[in-house]
């Protein structure tokens, strides 16, 4: 009797050994499959195959399983298979650790971003007149700040709302940071204003109402300019990497990506700061990881708590936006930061995660 067990169990073990090289096997012949489609520019998933395969199996099939418990586990094979394929993609990805495992640090006049410390990237949410800037410039200069920010095109979610001042914004965005030899960080929403803003702007911005406009990531991927890409409100960390990809296709390696909340259901903040999005974009990246506080709280109360977050979880600085006069201001009047609250910020920022390189 225990023999008869043995002698089964052993059998078992055969079928078992032979089921794992057949799986294996088929894996391998999936992923031929999979480069002759990548050639062919074929979708990989092909339900209509699949539905195909199924049928024949389900045919030749004489027990003991059911049909469906056939269906079920050719189902599993098939899924695991597509899933093995999405991870070679995704290995194959430009912007990925696994293509590139050392961090990329981008020079931007001088300063290193993604070198391990932190660098920030302050200035008003909008340009508005030279006077305005060269307040906040002065501020980020005196703070040891390189990266000044502000917008000339503002992508508004109404067409009433103040739509920025264009060049003129870009021009006296230039005029303040030359004048305290700070880089130029703005966002650009046209593929035909590309190559004019590079007179310009030190980092090209792409918005977060733009990450998936692909025309506009390929024109910057084309350009030598670093870019600072912005998750889109309601991409998944996938697409946003994929928006990198774009950029970086078309020959352009230097990107920032730059965390600035998605839209949840909840209302206590402009947006949701995934906060987690940090380490894992870290994770599955070489790119630098930036974290935007002013967007993603929407709330001046919660600019300095968000940043020690996103420091504390490993981002490589933090954008905010500062304006001498918040109330006034044409744009996000509620979470810009007048100067005195910035110059405290940033003192609180510094005690939590000092920046070496700056002597206070
Ligand atoms: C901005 O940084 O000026 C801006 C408009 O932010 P976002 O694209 O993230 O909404
Ligand atoms: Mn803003």
């Amino acid at each position: 009797m225990s023999n008869e067990l043995e002698q089964l169990r052993e059998n078992l073990d055969g079928v078992n050994n032979e089921l794992l090289k057949l799986i294996n096997q088929r894996a391998e012949t999936v992923q031929k499959i999979g480069e002759v489609k990548e050639k062919q520019s074929i979708n990989r998933y092909d339900p209509v195959r699949e539905r195909k395969m199924l049928n024949e199996l389900t045919e030749k099939n004489d027990g003991p399983f059911e049909n469906s418990t056939i269906e079920h586990i050719f189902k599993e094979i098939f899924k695991a298979s597509l899933e093995l394929q999405e991870d070679d993609h995704r290995k194959a990805l430009l912007v990925s650790r696994k293509k590139k495992p050392d961090d990329t640090i981008i020079n931007i006049k001088g300063e290193e971003i993604g070198n391990g410390g932190v660098q920030h990237v302050m200035g008003p949410c909008s340009v508005e007149s030279y006077e305005q800037v060269e307040q906040v410039a002065e501020s980020v200069k005196r703070n040891g700040i390189k990266l000044l920010r502000g917008g000339a095109f503002k992508p508004r979610s109404s067409p009433y709302d103040f739509q920025g001042l264009g060049i003129e914004g870009l021009e006296i965005l230039k005029q303040a940071a030359d004048q305290h030899d700070l880089a130029v960080v703005s966002e650009i929403v046209n593929p035909q204003h590309v190559e004019k803003a590079l007179d310009y702007v030190d980092v090209i911005q792409i918005g977060a109402r733009n990450m998936q406009n692909f025309e506009l990531l390929k024109a910057v991927g084309e350009t030598n300019k670093p870019v600072l890409l912005k998750r889109g409100m309601s991409a998944t960390i996938s697409e946003f990497v994929n928006a990198a990809e774009y950029i970086m296709s078309r020959g352009n390696g230097d990107i920032i990506l730059c965390e600035r909340g998605i839209r949840t259901y909840e209302k206590a903040t402009r947006n949701t700061l995934d906060i987690s999005s940090v380490p894992i974009l870290k994770q599955e990246t070489h790119l630098p990881v930036m974290v935007d506080v002013t967007h993603s709280t929407g709330r001046r109360d919660l600019l300095l708590p968000a940043a020690k977050a996103a420091v504390a979880i490993g981002a490589d600085g933090i954008m905010a936006e500062v304006h001498p006069d918040p109330a006034v201001a044409l744009s996000d009047a509620a979470q810009q930061m007048d100067i005195p609250t910035f110059d405290n910020f940033m003192k609180e920022l510094d005690e939590f995660a000092p920046r070496p390189a700056v002597q206070k």
